[in-house]
C-alpha cells in the first residue's frame, strides 16, 4: 500500500511547485477568499498554504488522506462537465507519503477544529484545537523517504522560482481571491482579491507592468476571451510572461501560444515574447484537460476556432494601441 502510493506520488507530486498548485487547487474548491502560500528552502523544508475556506469536518479529517477519496465525485454528474479544480482524489494521499505533513482544519459551525499529523502517510498524531476557520497544511521535509526523488529537485533558488511561478499563474487566473505568497520569511507580492484583472497584475508585476495594458475582448461561438495583452515595449526575452487561463486553469496550448504570438508577430523583434494575461472560457464539453497528471496541457475540440478567437481579439487589442 505504501509503495505503491509512494509510485503514485511521483504523477502529482513532482517537486513543491506541484505540491502548491494541488494544495491552493483544493483551497479555491473551499470557497477560500484569501490564500497565503509561504515556503521556505525552496519548498523542501517548509510548504504552508492557509486558507478560509469551508475546512474539513473533524469526523472526515482522516479519510481526505486516503487515496481516491474526494468529496466532489459524489457532486459532479458528468465528469467532463467538471468545472472544479480537483477531482481525482490523490492530491492529498500522494503529498503525506512523500512528507511530514500536519492540517489544522475547522468548520465555520464546529466549536473547535483538528490538528492532524502524518509522516510517511502513517497517523501520527490527531487532536482538538483551537483556531479559526478554514484549513492549513503544512508540508515539511519533502521527498524524506524517497532519498532519488530529492536528489532530483533543482537549487531551493530554482524550486522557488518555480513555486513563485504558480503562485503567480493561480493569482492571475483568480483575481476574485486574496493571494499572499511568502519565501523563506518575506512577503513576495499580495493580490487584493476584488476580481479586478488589472489589479492583480499590478500588484503581481508593479506599475510599470500594468500601466501598459491593452484591454482584449471578444467572443465567438459561444467562447469568450477577456484580459489583456502588455503593449510591444513590454515585451520579454522568453515566453513566461505569455500567462493565460482557460475556464480558470493556467494551462498551455500550443494554439493559444500560437495565436498569441501570430498577432504580435510584426510587432515585435525576433526572439521577444508578448506579455499577456487572458482568461478563455468555453463549454467544458469542448475542452479536454485531462491529458497529463498535472493537468497543464489541454487540447480543444476545435483548434481553428481558438486560434481565430485569440487571434483576432488580440490583433484588435493592438491595432488600438498604434491609433
Ligand atoms: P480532490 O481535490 O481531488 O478531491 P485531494 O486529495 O486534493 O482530492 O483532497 C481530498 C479531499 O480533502 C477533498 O475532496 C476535500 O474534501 C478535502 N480538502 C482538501 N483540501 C481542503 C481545503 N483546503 N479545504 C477544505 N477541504 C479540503
Ligand atoms: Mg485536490
Amino acid at each position: 500500500q505504501s509503495t505503491i502510493n509512494k509510485i503514485a506520488a511521483g504523477e502529482v507530486v513532482e517537486r513543491p511547485a506541484s505540491i502548491v498548485k494541488e494544495l491552493v487547487e483544493n483551497s479555491i474548491d473551499a470557497g477560500a477568499a484569501d490564500i497565503a502560500v509561504e515556503i521556505r528552502e525552496g519548498g523542501t523544508s517548509l510548504i504552508r498554504v492557509t486558507d478560509n475556506g469551508e475546512g474539513i469536518p473533524s469526523g472526515e479529517v482522516p479519510s481526505a488522506f486516503l487515496r481516491h477519496a474526494t468529496s466532489k465525485i459524489s457532486r459532479i454528474e458528468d465528469l467532463e462537465e467538471a468545472l472544479s479544480l480537483g477531482f481525482r482524489g490523490e492530491a492529498l494521499a500522494s503529498i503525506a507519503a512523500v512528507s511530514i505533513l500536519e492540517i489544522i482544519t475547522k468548520t465555520p459551525e464546529a466549536l473547535t477544529g483538528v490538528r492532524y499529523g502524518l509522516e510517511g502517510g502513517a497517523e501520527r498524531f490527531r487532536e482538538e484545537i483551537g483556531c479559526p476557520a478554514g484549513t492549513t497544511l503544512l508540508v515539511g521535509d519533502l521527498f524524506f523517504n524517497v532519498p532519488a526523488r530529492k536528489k532530483f529537485l533543482k537549487s531551493p533558488a530554482t524550486e522557488a522560482s518555480y513555486v513563485s511561478d504558480a503562485v503567480t499563474r493561480l493569482a492571475l487566473a483568480h483575481p476574485g481571491v486574496g493571494f499572499k505568497f511568502i519565501n523563506n520569511g518575506q512577503t513576495r507580492f499580495q493580490t487584493p482579491g476584488n476580481g479586478k484583472l488589472q489589479d492583480a497584475v499590478f500588484a503581481v508585476f508593479g506599475k510599470d507592468t500594468a500601466s501598459k495594458l491593452l484591454p482584449v475582448r471578444g467572443e465567438k461561438e459561444g467562447m469568450r476571451i477577456t484580459g489583456f495583452v502588455g503593449k510591444p515595449e513590454t515585451a520579454r526575452g522568453n515566453r513566461s510572461y505569455e500567462y493565460y487561463h482557460v475556464n480558470g486553469r493556467s494551462v498551455r496550448s500550443k494554439v493559444v501560444q500560437r495565436a498569441l504570438e501570430d498577432a504580435f508577430k510584426t510587432k515585435l523583434p525576433l526572439h521577444k515574447y508578448p506579455f499577456s494575461v487572458f482568461q478563455l472560457e468555453l463549454d467544458p464539453g469542448r475542452v479536454d484537460v485531462n491529458v497529463h497528471p498535472t493537468k497543464m496541457e489541454v487540447r480543444f475540440k476545435d483548434d481553428h476556432a481558438v486560434y481565430t478567437l485569440v487571434h483576432q481579439s488580440v490583433s484588435t487589442a493592438l491595432l488600438g494601441a498604434s491609433l
